[in-house]
């Protein structure tokens, strides 16, 4: 028996379909056209690929897009500026500089230096200390993409076991925050977790997010459990290049009650949450309601 395969591919495209619509009526309605700034320093190719389809589908929702691209040589001084810029821009509700920065750049005083109110990838300070408070946050994309599959599939998360595997403040920390907000029991493990594989096989929900391909085999799974696998790891298999998660998809599959692939699971949502923030922004800087069911 095989767990069923939670598409992330078709549920972006559904999250996508829903911000084009808020997107046309805030155009409509109010005469608003929500913008989203990515800002991309240096040329890591990984980024370049990134940040073109940020600005691809960003267009494609009806949403306006604003791409810089700077030199990997640009000075903090010189970013700041722009962020600054695009902070008091009225056509901007979204700011996202693309990760990772150039190792002369803080990244930690860069991403503080957004508002707030328009950091749509959630990693400003106030907008950790706002999610780790339980208060309405702008919330980092790809934990959100996790938690919005999670209530599709199960409704109701309250009283489950979760365990996340990974503390990134990217994944890791924002998964099990937005878990216990949806009043799971969470469990966050890492590298020093000193029984990984019991630890998982007591999650109901259990949330990969590690960066090692296939670390986690099918007999670590309980039964019927729900794997969200946030993993992207690119390999070697039969001379072939294939990307694979942190979990060993078939032999998970075959005792999961879901799961998601990689590649076709986590990866598409996060994007598409992004464009989802963007819109939760542009609505909140107008004091309009938001768009319910693009926000945790
Ligand atoms: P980080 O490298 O920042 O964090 C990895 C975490 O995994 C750390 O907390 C680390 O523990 C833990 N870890 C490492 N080795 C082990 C181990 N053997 N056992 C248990 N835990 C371990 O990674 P990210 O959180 O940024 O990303 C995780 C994965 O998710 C990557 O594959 C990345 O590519 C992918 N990703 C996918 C996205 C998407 O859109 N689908 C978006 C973002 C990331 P410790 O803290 O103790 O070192």
């Amino acid at each position: 028996m095989t767990g069923k395969i939670l598409d992330g591919k078709l549920f972006a495209a559904q999250i996508r379909g829903q911000v084009a619509e808020h997107v046309a009526r805030l155009k409509g309605s109010h005469g608003l056209t929500p913008g989203l700034a990515v800002v991309l320093v240096g040329e890591d190719p990984a980024s370049e690929v990134y940040v073109r389809s940020k600005g691809k589908q960003t267009v494609e929702v009806g949403m306006a897009s604003f791409e810089h691209k700077l030199a990997a040589d640009t000075s903090e001084a010189d970013l700041l500026a722009l962020i600054a810029k695009l902070n008091a821009d009225p056509e901007v509700h979204g700011i996202l500089v693309q990760l990772p920065l150039p190792s002369h750049l803080n990244s930690d005083l860069v991403i503080n230096s957004i508002d707030p109110a328009k950091d749509v990838d959630g990693f400003h300070i106030s907008n950790v200390g706002l999610l780790g408070t339980g208060q309405k946050s702008m919330v980092p994309c790809t934990p959100l993409g996790c938690l919005m599959m999670l209530r599709d599939h199960h409704g109701s998360l309250s009283g489950m076991n979760a365990v996340v595997v990974g503390r990134s403040n990217i994944v890791g920390k924002p998964m099990a925050q937005l878990l216990l907000g949806d009043s799971c029991t969470v469990t966050i493990a890492h590298s020093r977790t000193s029984d990984l594989a019991e630890t998982c096989r007591r999650a109901d929900i259990l949330v990969a997010a590690v960066g090692r391909a296939e670390m986690i085999p099918g007999d670590w799974v309980k039964p019927g459990a729900t794997v969200i696998d946030v993993g992207i790891n690119r390999i070697e298999r039969d001379g072939k290049k294939a990307l694979v998660g942190d979990v060993h998809f078939e032999s998970a599959a075959a005792v999961a009650g879901a799961i998601t692939p990689v590649p076709g699971g986590v990866g598409p949502m996060t994007i598409a949450c992004l464009l989802a923030n963007t819109v939760t922004a542009c609505c909140r800087a107008n004091g309009l309601e938001e768009p319910a069911g693009l926000t945790a």
